[in-house]
């Protein structure tokens, strides 16, 4: 990277693990190691610091106090909005970001169920839980899709959060190449029509509907770290017919977030989007609530 690149100017975002500490002794403490770092304005618990440090090996990642987690990542599991006490399933979980982010919003308290198929991925999933000190997190090592949701463990699910293998076009360097001179319109759409992208929205789209079919289930994220409107908007309207017979509404995370979905659809406003140049990573959100839980819907 050249070190004018947009890639290297952006600031580094760091989520603080309330499980263990508090955001003000996180920034104490990096003070004391001579760091510039401030509150995000909008993200609770998440802090900026500038370009180019790497925090990897630092005391406070490695006991679990902060987790290298982006600004756009760390939207997701509070768009959701846990309660303390619920019943919460991560359906792909691996390597955990969001299930220890989960844990800490619930203060600990209920159940997390971590779902994740891949062995290897479920090795992480253990030792980011570990490291977090989250108590209350149990894995299921299968496949989300092959979930019974009659059976007992399932049937009293209050809320699931359904992050699924995506393209990752919103992180990748190669996707933050439009923002650089060499970039040609037309490369995107390119791109959104892969057959690989269209193979990962077909299982998206099961996924987000298996999610839906949960007895019990109030409250559904769907996240993606990809730019691409086949794997977001095209996946979200094509559930909504589903959807509203089963009384879900589209609600609104972060409503005074600027960036919202793209308008293909009426109701395309709830969703949120965040923008690769000015955000740091293009993530896309979509709430779903159950109508009677209206209450649940603001943030
Ligand atoms: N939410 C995670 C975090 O914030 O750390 C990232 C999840 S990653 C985008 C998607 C994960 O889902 C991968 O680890 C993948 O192995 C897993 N996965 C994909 N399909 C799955 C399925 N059908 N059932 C369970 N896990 C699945």
């Amino acid at each position: 990277l050249q070190k004018n690149d947009v890639r290297v100017t952006k600031p580094r975002y760091i989520r603080v693990n309330t499980l263990k500490v508090d955001a003000e002794s996180v920034i104490r403490e990096l003070e004391k190691s001579n760091f510039a770092v401030s509150r995000d304005d909008t993200i609770p618990d998440v802090l900026v610091l500038p370009s180019g440090i790497d925090l990897h090996d630092h005391p406070l990642v490695l006991n679990g106090s902060i987790f290298l987690q982006g600004k756009a990542s760390s939207m997701v599991a509070i768009a959701l909005s846990p309660k303390p006490g619920w019943k919460v399933l991560d359906a792909c979980a691996a390597p955990g970001n969001k299930t220890v982010h989960l844990a800490a919003l619930m203060r600990g308290k209920g159940k997390i169920i971590a779902c994740e198929f891949n062995a290897e991925r479920v090795r992480i999933l253990e030792k980011t839980i570990r490291r977090s000190g989250a108590p209350n997190v149990d894995i299921v090592n299968g496949d989300f899709l092959d979930i019974n949701t009659s059976d007992p463990v399932f049937k009293e699910v209050h809320a699931i959060l359904l992050d699924p293998s995506c393209s990752g076009s919103g992180i990748s360097a190669e996707r933050l190449d439009y923002l650089l001179p060499s970039y040609k319109k037309g490369d995107d759409a390119d791109a959104c029509n892969s057959e690989r992208v269209k193979k990962l929205a077909a299982f998206q789209r099961k996924a987000l509907l298996h999610a839906l079919s949960f007895p019990a289930v109030e409250r559904v994220v769907y996240s993606t770290c990809s730019v691409h409107q086949t794997e977001n908007e095209d996946v979200i309207k094509s559930v909504l017919p589903l959807a509203t017979s089963l009384n879900f509404e589209l609600a609104t995370p972060f409503p005074l977030w600027p960036h919202r979905g793209r308008p293909v659809f009426e109701g395309a406003e709830h969703l949120l989007r965040t923008d690769p140049a000015e955000d740091t990573e293009g993530f896309f959100i979509a709430l779903f609530v159950k109508k009677c839980n209206s209450a649940n819907n603001k943030l």
